[in-house]
């Protein structure tokens, strides 16, 4: 399975509009977050995690020609209001209808939000080509499996996902306040475990980087990374601080595994 970070920013991206600190002005590329998306190949299936406000910008940015599927984590509007372009998808592929597969709440959210995408209210118009499916189990993508995994995040309902594939499993949280016991159970000793850790003042629905260090050396994966960080933390200040196996994700980090 190949993964590729396209965004591990905050929902404000960083740098941040009219922000002059020391991170958004800094001119090491890692401090350039866009907002948060992931690629992947497994089992055979190229798919993306959340289609950010940035998404279209990624996609070009990382030469990524062929989209099998989208899985959505939640509908805040950073993970979800770059979806239109997926589109342009539907035209390379030879107009395949893509999937879209989201928590049954989640896509409550998203059929109101990208109504015009139903094919019974407009016609002749150039919209996405897409089915809406509900995920709130393993399913099969291609020879690899994908599992939603939920968690706590303000009022929105919100899971991330385990994707496995030849006995290796890797776990992306983006978005996470608190884990729930069954969703720590299953992610505890994971080969990669991704997870959301923002900044180091309190949030109400992220964990702070320390919350979220203290939970990853819980969880214990082999290799860990933190995302959807804001303009607090410098890639520098990161890769100093952290703990051994537990590393700052950046955008257009790519891992195997
Ligand atoms: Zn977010
Ligand atoms: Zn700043
Ligand atoms: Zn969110």
């Amino acid at each position: 399975m190949k993964v590729l970070f396209m965004g591990t920013g905050t929902s404000v991206g960083v740098p941040m509009i009219g922000c002059r600190c020391d991170v958004c002005l800094s001119e090491n590329p890692k401090d350039r977050r866009t907002r948060t998306g992931l690629y992947v190949e497994a089992g055979g299936q190229c798919f993306v995690i959340d289609t950010s406000p940035d998404f279209r910008e990624q996609v070009l940015a990382y030469n990524i020609l062929h989209i099998d599927a989208v899985f959505f984590t939640h509908s805040h509007a950073d993970h979800i209001f770059g979806f239109d372009d997926i589109r342009r998808y539907n035209t390379i592929q030879n107009h395949q209808c893509i999937n879209a597969y989201a928590a049954p709440e989640t896509l409550v959210d998203l059929e109101r939000i990208f109504d015009y995408v139903m094919p019974q209210k407009v016609s002749g118009v150039y919209r996405p080509l897409i089915e809406f499916k509900p995920i709130d189990s393993p399913m099969q993508i291609g020879s690899a499996m994908i599992e939603p995994i939920v968690v706590e995040h303000g009022n929105k309902y919100t899971q991330g996902y385990i994707i496995s594939e030849d006995g290796k499993e890797f776990a992306y949280v983006p978005d996470c306040a608190s884990m729930p016991q069954e969703t720590f159970d299953r992610v505890k000793n994971v080969d990669v475990m991704v997870l959301d850790g923002l900044r180091h003042t309190p949030h109400p629905t992220h964990l702070t980087i320390e919350n979220s260090v203290e939970l990853l050396q819980k969880i214990n994966a082999k290799t860990s990374y933190v995302t959807h960080i804001c303009h607090e933390l410098s890639n520098d200040y990161l890769e100093k601080n952290l703990p051994d196996n537990i590393f700052p994700s950046y955008d257009g980090l790519q891992i195997e595994l």
